[in-house]
């Protein structure tokens, strides 16, 4: 999609550290870190939000959480712990609608989230 950020990130033209990518998706840091490990897992393909998703998606969504335990376990916080949250849609905080799963850890999270 020609005016999504996340597309131009899978395009590169737009730069981001890249920490993890293989054919269906890549993993970046976060520009606006909420803890010390804050990345974001997106699929190559355009997909706007959770809601859009289909049961032929059902593989694509399971490599997503691959690639987080994936980046969790690089970055030493699989043990400790860590978070994962896709925000979907306006009330949960969506800002990019480009789907992505965050992954935050390196410090304590509290429950319920904001
Ligand atoms: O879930 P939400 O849509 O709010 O998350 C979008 C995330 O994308 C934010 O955490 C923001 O910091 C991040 N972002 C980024 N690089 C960009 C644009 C947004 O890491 N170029």
């Amino acid at each position: 999609m020609s005016n999504c950020i996340f597309c131009k990130i899978v395009s590169g033209d737009i730069p981001a550290e890249i920490i993890h990518e293989n054919d269906d998706l890549l993993v970046f840091r976060d520009l606006n870190p909420q803890a010390p490990t804050h990345a974001l897992v997106i699929p190559r393909r355009h997909i706007a939000t959770l809601n859009d998703m289909q049961a032929e998606d059902a593989e694509l969504i399971g490599k997503m959480h691959l690639a987080a335990k994936a980046v969790a376990e690089q970055e030493g916080i699989a043990d400790a712990g860590y978070r994962t949250v896709f925000n979907c849609n306006a009330g949960a905080g969506q800002t990019v609608y480009h789907i992505h799963l965050h992954v935050l850890g390196g410090r304590p999270m509290s429950w319920p989230p904001g």
